[in-house]
């Protein structure tokens, strides 16, 4: 079973709903963290690390010795990341995503392999909690194949020999908002759990990602985190979209005093133990197809 854990902005209190849940799931379980611009997932489950690899993508290099000028691989381009400018071939590797069409078009073997640096994946774990995550080059745009390659290495640690015949629980801490990189890490998850804030901003781009994700068909709730700020609107929201409250998490100081403290939410208390155990049981329920039901608000 895969869970992603999504919102619809940054701040909300996504990475903090995936470390509560990551503390709290049944074994066996992989904790991934996808939102490679900025990944913090580690921050609170604080694994050992194990092993990394640097993530590479593959760039056309032009051997202009053999460059007939002819302009193929110009007009094949889609992202204009390699162009004719009067009698040069130019190439703008940043905007390159790694097709390899130009090269494999390109009548004059003038074109060939190369690569660049994306970031960097690592991973390890925290007890008998898998970890892995991805990490993006500073300065580097292009998320989606790390990404891909992040997802290889998930692939890996899944066929690696478990201590159980179980297979391992993966819950995805995915990018913040609606851009192509959060539609990528949900799109390959089993459950959607939306985290919001009952907060005009919140609001706006919590209905933002729900009608990002929704055409993907799969079985989505919402956690309100900071529940008992602002107003109700979110809630009529959800009940017009019969969009389902699986947890709220109070406005509480302690809880921020533990989250500044980088201590998981979920094992800040008894009260925020069952909120999580409660939270993952109805996961597990969306997951098989059942009908977790509204938690009481009264
Ligand atoms: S397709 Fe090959 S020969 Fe033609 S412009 Fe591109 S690199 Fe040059
Ligand atoms: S590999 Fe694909 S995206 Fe990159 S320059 Fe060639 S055609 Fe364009």
């Amino acid at each position: 079973m895969r869970i992603a854990v999504a919102s619809g902005k940054g701040g909300t209190g996504k990475t903090t709903v995936s470390s509560s849940l990551v503390s709290i799931w049944d074994l066996p379980v992989i904790a991934m963290d996808l939102d490679v611009e900025e990944p913090n997932l580690h921050l609170f489950l604080n694994p050992e690390f194990t092993g990394r690899r640097t993530a590479r993508m593959e760039i056309p290099e032009v051997d202009q010795s053999l460059c007939n000028l002819c302009g193929k691989c110009s007009e094949l381009c889609q992202f204009k990341a390699i162009s004719l400018m009067g009698k040069v071939l130019m190439t703008f590797p940043e905007m390159c995503h790694g097709c390899g069409g130009c090269i494999a078009i390109c009548p004059e073997k003038a074109l060939t392999p190369a690569s660049r640096e994306l970031g960097e994946i690592s991973w390890g774990h925290k007890g008998d909690t898998e970890f892995l995550m991805g990490r993006l080059r500073i300065g580097e745009a292009m998320s989606p194949p790390l990404m891909r390659q992040v997802k290889e290495r998930l692939s890996e640690m899944q066929e690696t020999s478990s201590t159980t015949e179980t297979p391992k629980d993966v819950i995805i801490d995915a990018p913040p908002g609606v851009p192509c990189p959060a539609i990528n890490a949900v799109m390959d998850s089993d459950v959607i759990v939306l985290v919001t804030e009952p907060t005009p901003f919140g609001v706006y781009d919590m209905k933002l990602a729900h009608e990002a994700f929704t055409p993907m068909n799969k079985p989505m709730g919402v956690v309100v985190n900071r529940a008992g700020l602002g107003n109700s609107e979110i809630y009529e929201y959800c009940k017009a979209k019969n969009l389902d409250i699986l947890a709220e998490i109070p406005y509480d100081r302690q809880i921020a005093e533990a989250y500044a403290n980088g201590i998981i939410i979920s094992e800040s208390s008894d009260k925020m133990k069952q909120i999580f155990t409660e939270l993952a049981e109805k996961i597990k329920q969306k997951a098989v197809g059942n009908n977790a039901g509204e938690v009481s608000r009264g």
